[in-house]
């Protein structure tokens, strides 16, 4: 293929002399007159954009070649000459180093090509963009030649295993981008990219599988702005990504909006880290029988620049997604127990985490903190989902088990709402469930819920696991879980999450 770029190397002089006819016009009208810009070579077809000086509008053409070979444009020596002087540049400017994949530039003059025909027979296609799962793991367990390799793997097979109404392209990175003129096979086309991603692939005598995520949009002429049809692509991308990966996602308009305001939280969020904007509220829990404080739940809040105090429903989701709740949580982790220290009256502080944190720092972090604190680790309890608790990986369970031996308790939040196995909570270093609101909601009223409640709270005395309830309003509410037993209660009725200096007068 001949891009336009190729040609702007080689003054009109030598043009004009050497060129036949394209079509209706030559290269030299072309270029001596500048009455075309050129849209697109390719070795059927030419693009050209008519400039309509006056108006200072422009009006875009095909013309098909007249003659053409497979090395060039058009068998003229002169022009083979042309061919093999700008090939290197062209290389260079168009198609990726490690893949040998057209790039984005040429993606962009592929699509421009693509939808001026579409213009003209009414086809629309599909733009797949393409991020593999976890490759940065690779690259880190297995090094940076297995990592490449990888690649250049998985742009072959992609490139040869697509039919023809397909192009690859290498964005960068990990990125690979699909232009399909085949709007209507899109689903497919995106499980038949990922199967094909998916295989097994031997490099250096060891055997690799990736998953990917794909985000897909439509190009037509209404939807034909290169820029935004990339970003669409990437947006959808996202959301494959955010909603769990080994994915695919078509593009609407709605996702636009979202991203977008995402995106402004995710880089205001990164300042607040940097400003330490966040602040923490505690929540007391109480001991039923004595009515006395013996542990407080710390919930973040935001003290935002412009708009105040947010709660976390409005940043934590975006926080987890884009990872800064790792060092958020590290923050908070830090002001908890700062105030536990300062509060010696306070028995026990529960600080809540997200599963992004369960890494491999977690423990290292957790025990500095610790000792910079002078905090007891059983004065700390860490609140994990409970699809966390449910994971099976070995090293989601390693970290528990090292919490746990470093005496750090640890509570599995808003019980009763995931998939929990009884065996399998059995094995897990967990010390106290946190019944979740949603049960303890419509007691006494709700037949179902106030069995459900009673069967977990049996359950977990069995296992010999503390039990709270979470989210008590009412003096219902109160009667009713009071005959239960040795349930630690918390919610609005007893004290909403308050202020450090409004808590310590609870505490009082
Ligand atoms: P959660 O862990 O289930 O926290 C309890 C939430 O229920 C808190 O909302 C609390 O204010 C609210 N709540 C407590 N008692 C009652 C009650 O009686 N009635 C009602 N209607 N609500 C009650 P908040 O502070 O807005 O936090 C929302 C969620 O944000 C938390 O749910 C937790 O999942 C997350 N979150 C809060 N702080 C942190 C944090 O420091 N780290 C992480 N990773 N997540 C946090
Ligand atoms: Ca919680
Ligand atoms: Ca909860």
């Amino acid at each position: 293929m001949f891009l336009p770029r190729d040609f702007v190397q080689y003054e009109t002089k030598t043009l004009n002399s050497i060129a036949p006819t394209i079509g209706m016009f030559t290269l030299g009208e072309f270029y001596t007159n500048s009455k075309y810009d050129l849209l697109n070579f390719s070795s059927t077809v030419v693009a050209l954009k008519e400039k309509n000086i006056k108006k200072n509008t422009t009006k875009k053409q095909l013309i098909e070649m007249p003659h053409r070979d497979n090395i060039g444009l058009i068998s003229d020596g002169l022009f083979n000459f042309i061919n093999v002087r700008t090939k290197e540049l062209s290389e260079l400017a168009f198609y990726d180093e490690l893949t040998g994949l057209p790039n984005k530039n040429y993606f962009t003059d592929t699509l421009e090509y693509n939808l001026h025909t579409a213009g003209t027979n009414g086809l629309q296609g599909a733009i797949f963009f393409i991020d593999l799962d976890d490759f940065k793991k690779i690259n880190e367990t297995a090094g940076h030649y297995i990592g490449d390799n990888i690649l250049k793997h998985i742009a072959k097979t992609l490139d040869t295993k697509l039919d023809d109404s397909s192009t690859v392209f290498r964005f960068g990175g990990d990125e690979f981008v699909v232009i399909s003129k085949d709007a209507n096979q899109a689903s497919s086309l995106a499980l038949n990219i990922m199967k094909i991603i998916n295989s097994e692939m031997a490099i250096e005598s060891r055997k690799y599988y990736l998953n990917s995520s794909i985000g897909i949009t439509f190009y037509s002429a209404e939807n034909s702005d290169i820029h935004e049809l990339i970003k669409q692509a990437d947006i959808a991308m996202y959301f494959s990504k955010n909603s769990g990966k080994n994915k695919y996602t078509i593009y609407d308009n709605s996702m636009g909006t979202k991203a977008k305001n995402d995106y402004k939280i995710e880089n205001e969020l990164r300042e607040a880290i940097i400003n330490k904007e966040f602040v923490l509220h505690y929540q007391p829990q109480y001991n039923m029988k004595t009515n006395e404080i013996i542990s407080a739940e710390a919930l973040v809040r935001w003290n935002h620049p412009k708009h105040g105090l947010l709660f976390p429903d409005s940043f934590i989701e975006i926080a987890e997604n884009s990872n800064l709740i790792i060092p958020i949580g590290e923050l908070i982790l830090d002001m908890a127990l700062k105030f536990k220290s300062a509060t010696q009256k306070l028995k026990k502080i529960a600080v809540n985490t997200s599963p992004k944190q369960f890494n491999d720092k977690l423990l290292d972090i957790v025990s500095k903190k610790l000792k910079k604190h002078n905090v007891q680790a059983n004065s700390l309890e860490l609140e994990i989902t409970e699809s966390l608790s449910m994971n099976e990986d070995t090293d989601v369970m390693s970290i528990l088990i090292s919490l746990n031996q470093l005496g750090v308790l640890l509570s599995i939040d808003d019980f009763g709402t995931g998939y929990s196995s009884l065996s399998y909570l059995k094995r897990m270093p967990i010390n106290i469930l946190k019944i979740d609101r949603s049960f303890i909601m419509d007691i006494p009223s709700d037949k179902n819920d106030v069995a459900i409640t009673k069967t977990i709270i049996a359950m977990a005395k069995t296992l010999e696991f503390d039990i709270v309830a979470e989210g008590i309003e009412t003096q219902e509410q109160v009667d009713f879980l009071f005959k239960e037993n040795n349930i630690i209660a918390q919610g609005y009725f007893y004290s909403k999450p308050v202020p450090e200096d409004e808590f310590l007068k609870l505490l009082k």
